[in-house]
């Protein structure tokens, strides 16, 4: 999506050559209009795949997560992250790590939220060792639901989120794909590939 990756190459920080900061239009301050842009082309890519939910983790993925939900007309669930086990029965739990900060949590669905009947985009930020795509499906499928695809801001393509979930069987789809962030540089993997 030519409008995020400009905005990238623009306001995206480079923290090292694993990590990228877009802390400025996504996950700390967030522009509404570049959301519903994502919003739209997330919606575009998914509208004749049936789905009923649309699924994130809190809290970078729900801007995008919510646009993409209104461009499709369904309801959006947000994973919340607990930090230790709730005990209560309405409640599923996976375990994550996190790839940023290096800590586990507990991905966490109320059942009243997600049943059989729904088949379900997820919508996340990054795509890195797909650690976080990975406990999200891993809930959905305990609540017997079907995963429509994985719809992602920013894939850093040299991490092997992308291959772990195309290996499951998940229709990966990404608006901008960075091969590297090595030298300073942010470089995009050409849209046909
Ligand atoms: P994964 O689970 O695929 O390894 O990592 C995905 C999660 O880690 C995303 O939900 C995102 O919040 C965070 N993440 C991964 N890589 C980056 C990055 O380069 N920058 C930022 N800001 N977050 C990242």
């Amino acid at each position: 999506m030519k409008e995020l990756k400009e905005r990238i190459l623009k306001d995206g920080y480079i923290i090292n050559e694993d990590i990228l900061k877009v802390d400025s239009f996504i996950n700390h301050q967030a522009d509404p209009g570049l959301m519903k842009q994502i919003g739209e082309a997330l919606a575009a890519h998914f509208k004749d795949k049936g789905v009923t939910k649309v699924v994130t983790i809190e809290s970078s993925g729900i801007a995008p997560a919510l646009m993409t939900a209104l461009a499709l007309e369904v309801p959006m669930v947000i994973l919340k992250k607990e930090p230790s086990k709730v005990l209560n029965e309405g409640l599923l739990q996976t375990m994550v790590t996190s790839f940023t900060k290096g800590t586990s949590y507990e991905l966490t669905l109320s059942k009243r939220f997600i049943t059989e009947m729904d088949h379900v985009l997820i919508v996340d930020d990054f795509l890195a060792n797909g650690e976080a795509a990975t406990g999200a499906i891993r809930l959905l499928r305990m609540a017997h639901a079907t995963v429509a695809g994985l719809g992602i801001l920013i894939e850093k393509s040299f991490q092997p989120g992308r291959e772990k979930l195309i290996e499951q069987g998940i229709d990966v789809y990404s608006l901008a794909r960075i091969s590297s962030l090595k030298d300073g540089a942010i470089t995009f993997i050409p849209e046909s590939e």
